[in-house]
């Protein structure tokens, strides 16, 4: 059991907690960092990136089959595999955190493995360990997707998309539960990678929580994928 000071405890590397750990460490602070995970958060290796890495993909896909009027003939075999194995090789290093984690201990930042617990003003626990923040605790915890109360959803293997970023292989068929941004994107790229039946968005795009900032025509461009 050991306890240990520094001016901030940061709990949560993500791209918040990051950004946050930097900024603080450049003003010349000492910085404990806590991460339960991977350095980095969600966004390097189960969101913005390899979501967007399949998706330059799913467009790739979708540009060969319009090819025709204007191009010439062309066709392609879509395969998720390509671009699962550029996510490895590529954007995450198979969820390995190393050099997220060097850099931020190359900037001066003390990298702690574990998951912290507030445990009074300024005080954070890590397992046995405790560390006193001088100037402050900054949590940046990030989300987790929600599982809507969905009867029988609970004893089916569901994909949150931790699992859709890490498949290897397109799924033959797939309802997403949410229409939101991740949601469309997630069930637009599968279907252009070839599902035989199609993906269900639920509820439709346009009737997702930011309705009114979606462009009215979205539902006819996933649809046209076969991601109505
Ligand atoms: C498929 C997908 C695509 C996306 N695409 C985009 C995009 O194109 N552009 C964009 O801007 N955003 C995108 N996002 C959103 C983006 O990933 C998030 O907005 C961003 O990751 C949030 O950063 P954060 O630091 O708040 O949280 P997170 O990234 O969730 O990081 C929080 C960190 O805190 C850690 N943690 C939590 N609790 C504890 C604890 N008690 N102790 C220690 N550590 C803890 C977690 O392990 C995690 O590493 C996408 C998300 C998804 C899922």
């Amino acid at each position: 059991m050991t306890s240990s000071s520094a001016d901030v405890v940061v709990i949560g590397l993500g791209p918040g907690g990051g950004e946050v750990a930097d900024r603080l460490l450049d003003a010349g602070m000492s910085v404990v960092g806590v991460e339960r995970e991977l350095v980095g958060g969600e966004c390097p290796y189960w969101g913005c990136v390899p979501s967007k890495m399949m998706i330059r993909g799913s467009t790739l896909i979708a540009e060969n089959r319009r090819a025709d009027p204007y191009a010439g003939r062309s066709s392609i075999e879509p395969d998720l595999a390509f671009v699962a194995k550029r996510i490895r090789d590529e954007a995450t290093d198979t969820w390995d955190d190393t050099v997220a984690a060097d850099r931020f201990e190359g900037k001066g930042g003390r990298l702690v493995r574990g998951s912290a617990k507030l445990a009074g003003t300024g005080r954070v626990v890590v397992g046995d360990d405790t560390f006193v923040a001088a100037r402050g605790v900054v949590v940046a915890s990030g989300s987790a997707p929600v599982v809507p109360p969905v009867q029988g959803l609970a004893d089916t293997r569901y994909w949150t998309n931790r699992e859709a970023i890490s498949a290897e292989q397109a799924p033959t068929s797939l309802v997403v539960l949410g229409g939101g941004s991740v949601g469309v994107e997630l069930a637009q790229m599968f279907a252009r990678y070839g599902m035989r039946c199609g993906a269900r968005v639920w509820p439709p795009p346009c009737r997702g929580r930011n309705a009114t900032r979606r462009p009215a025509r979205r539902p006819t461009a996933t649809a046209a994928d076969g991601a109505p």
